[in-house]
């Protein structure tokens, strides 16, 4: 077996936020054997390690498009600091304070508590905050309380009663987002979308009072702004822009895009980076929403982006964007083996198991492209999404189209860095582990086309009915998941695949549903720290589908719980079966979608989603510890480095720096905006 299928492998689950199901498109082999001694993996702390990605094809690109592409990299990372305040409010104040002692502290560095407190500030550089990036819990300093006061003092700096309060007390603000269905998940989370003392009762309230039910091209309330108190007590909303919210950040921005403007490829990219800049200026959700329609027509170009307050995941009410900035450079090679999905995206509308009722009469502008990242930044960095479906707004995305994308070398650094044995460990036949070397890469790849082409534009909603952020909640993500995943794994074993040459034969959906199950009940719970619950939208997806089909399946043995050598496993042993049980959950969860049903959706997700067996758990702790790799990857950035005479750039060259801390504090010190 090659060394690059077992890596592959560990991908399904690797650190994903971002509306993706799995590994994707793009397992460019000839960029790895060009590579031989390219560091992919430079450290490992806590429970992250800390990878490399190669930008390829930079030399092939024109002298004005490797400067369009230093542009929006330099206008992201002006933003970077703005995800260190949305996550947290007192986020600045700890980096910036902890950053100055690692820069001046003269006193010992080789001691137990030098080292633990190196590995903090690297967690806190890894999250954009002192909460956990992926399970949103407070993470606490291995050091004592005291002995920061030492390096506080000897370093000339101070930290706020509050802040020293928020590292060291593990009751203040434990939890980032809080998804708990019983307590007030506005007062309950950390992030800073809201001021304080706000209840989730007040902000219901008042977007209830602004959001216009009528509109049928509504703006994405709240999505920029922050939830104060006004003085008079009143609820109202501070607004991100210049002059406003952090200003001094986003006027940076806007200058680099400004310059952007000037070496856009197009006019129609150059038109949607004015509106992007005119949004920054105002502030106006209008502008966004005429932003966002320029933006997903741009689409002739080989460079694209994606920025701005964008995915809602960090606020517990969906209302609220948490910055990011990516940067692309088109893959058209691995993009093509798309095509073939979106031009037959009607065909699977018109035979997926929904309710007549709920499928759509024309599915539109269905967009996947595969696409090398050549920078990112705030909430997209050191973790990374693999993939990318936007605009967010359902008009837009139903008039006007949308954008989905494979972030390719991000994929291969994943791959490269990884190295293990899940396969080894957690599938049992042989039969099973050589399907999954055969084609498991290939099973991949498709699952994540099947669920970001067809499975997000799938499906409608029923008349006068509200949008899922409205009637699902807290809920909508997870089920907007599960629901893009049920779409892709039903069709995965589907004859259609194998009548427009996408696969070879029924193999691959068989090592999807292996693995799928497997992840889906068992593996993923390495990412929980023992006595947890699932709180993450993907990995609540996983579950509740992986757990629904098992229990479902039971009465049949479709899936079968077997005990081998004191190891459990779960075993697929009617892939017919498992894939009609798919069947059946897609069309209940399109129907809880459609009909806007809460709680339908609080039952099945609280059911199927959250709960762990604290048994099976321990189990899996036990068996990854034997498997080398950290849970959860994140990438140091290239550096792009301009050739500047006169004021002028002529060109940009790309470094790779290896340096993870020293990448961190040349950013804060370049782009310390906040
Ligand atoms: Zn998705």
């Amino acid at each position: 077996m090659s060394k690059l299928n077992i890596v592959l492998l560990l991908l399904v689950s690797l650190a994903i936020y971002n509306c993706q199901s799995s590994e994707p498109e793009s397992a460019e082999i000839s960029l790895v054997a060009d590579t031989t001694g390219f560091e992919w993996r430079t450290e490992m702390f806590a429970d992250v390690q800390i990878n490399r990605y190669l930008i390829p094809g930079w030399e092939k690109l024109s002298t004005q498009q490797r400067k369009l592409v230093y542009f929006l990299v330099q206008a992201g990372l002006e933003g970077r600091d703005i995800m260190y305040d949305i996550n947290y409010r007192h986020n600045l104040e700890i980096r910036k304070a902890l950053e100055h002692v690692y820069n001046n502290y003269g006193g010992d560095r080789n001691t137990e508590e030098w080292g633990q407190f190196q590995t903090y500030l690297k967690r806190i550089w890894f999250s954009n905050g002192i909460h956990h990036h992926y399970s949103m819990n407070k993470f606490l300093p291995e050091f004592s309380r005291e002995y920061l006061d030492g390096l506080l003092q000897a370093s000339s700096v101070t930290l706020s009663q509050e802040a020293l309060q928020a590292m060291f007390d593990p009751e203040k603000d434990s939890k980032k987002v809080n998804l708990d269905s019983d307590v007030d998940l506005v007062l309950e989370s950390a992030v800073n979308f809201y001021d304080p003392d706000v209840t989730q009762a007040e902000v219901e309230k008042y977007f209830e009072g602004i959001t216009d039910k009528e509109d049928e091209t509504p703006i994405s309330y709240g999505l920029n702004s922050k939830i104060i108190r006004n003085e008079d007590g009143s609820i109202g909303e501070d607004v991100y822009k210049v002059g406003g919210r952090y200003g001094a950040a986003i006027e940076k921005m806007v200058e680099w895009l400004g310059q952007a403007v000037e070496v856009a490829e197009n006019p129609a990219q150059a038109d949607a980076l004015k509106l992007l800049i005119e949004y920054y200026q105002t502030g106006d959700l209008e502008i966004w929403d005429q932003y966002n329609i320029a933006w997903s027509q741009a689409i002739e170009g080989d460079i694209d982006y994606i920025t701005g307050f964008v995915e809602v995941y960090n606020d517990p009410l969906g209302y609220h964007g948490s910055y990011e900035t990516i940067v692309e450079i088109n893959d058209f090679e691995a993009s093509d083996r798309m095509k073939v999905l979106m031009e037959n995206a009607q065909w699977f509308e018109d035979n997926a198991p929904l309710m007549d009722q709920h499928k759509k009469e024309n599915v539109v502008g269905v967009s996947y492209k595969v696409v090398n990242v050549a920078g990112e930044s705030g909430d997209a960095s050191p973790s990374t999404p693999v993939g990318v479906n936007l605009p967010n707004a359902n008009w837009i995305r139903s008039n006007y189209g949308s954008k989905s994308v494979s972030l390719g070398n991000i994929i291969d650094g994943y791959k490269m860095a990884s190295a293990g044995g899940f396969e080894e460990e957690f599938l049992m036949t042989n039969e099973q582990r050589q399907r999954s070397e055969k084609y498991g890469s290939l099973a991949d790849k498709l699952s994540t086309a099947l669920h970001e082409v067809l499975g997000h534009a799938s499906g409608k909603l029923e008349p006068r009915v509200g949008t899922p952020k409205e009637t699902l909640k807290n809920y909508r993500s997870t089920l907007e998941e599960g629901r893009a995943d049920l779409f892709a794994l039903y069709y995965i074993l589907d004859p259609k695949l194998k009548e427009l040459g996408l696969v070879p034969s029924d193999e691959v959906g068989k090592t999807e549903y292996d693995t799928y199950i497997t992840n889906g009940i068992m593996y993923q719970l390495r990412r929980l720290q023992l006595g947890e619950d699932i709180e993450e939208a993907h990995m609540r997806n996983r579950a509740f589908v992986a757990r629904w089909a098992y229990q479902k399946g039971q009465k049949e043995n479709v899936i079968e719980k077997v005990q081998r050598d004191s190891k459990t496993y779960f075993v697929v042993n009617d892939y017919q079966k498992l894939r009609d049980l798919f069947g059946q959950l897609l069309k209940e969860v399109q129907r809880i979608k459609s009909q806007g049903d809460f709680e339908a959706a609080k039952a099945l997700i609280e059911d199927y989603g959250v709960k762990v067996d604290p048994e099976l758990h321990q189990e899996v702790l036990d068996r990854v510890s034997t498997l080398e790799g950290a849970p959860y990857g994140g990438f140091i950035n290239p550096r792009l480095v301009p050739v500047i005479e006169n004021d002028q750039v002529l060109d940009v060259r790309v470094e790779y720096p290896d340096d993870f801390t020293q990448q961190m504090l040349e950013y804060a010190e370049q782009y310390g905006n906040l």
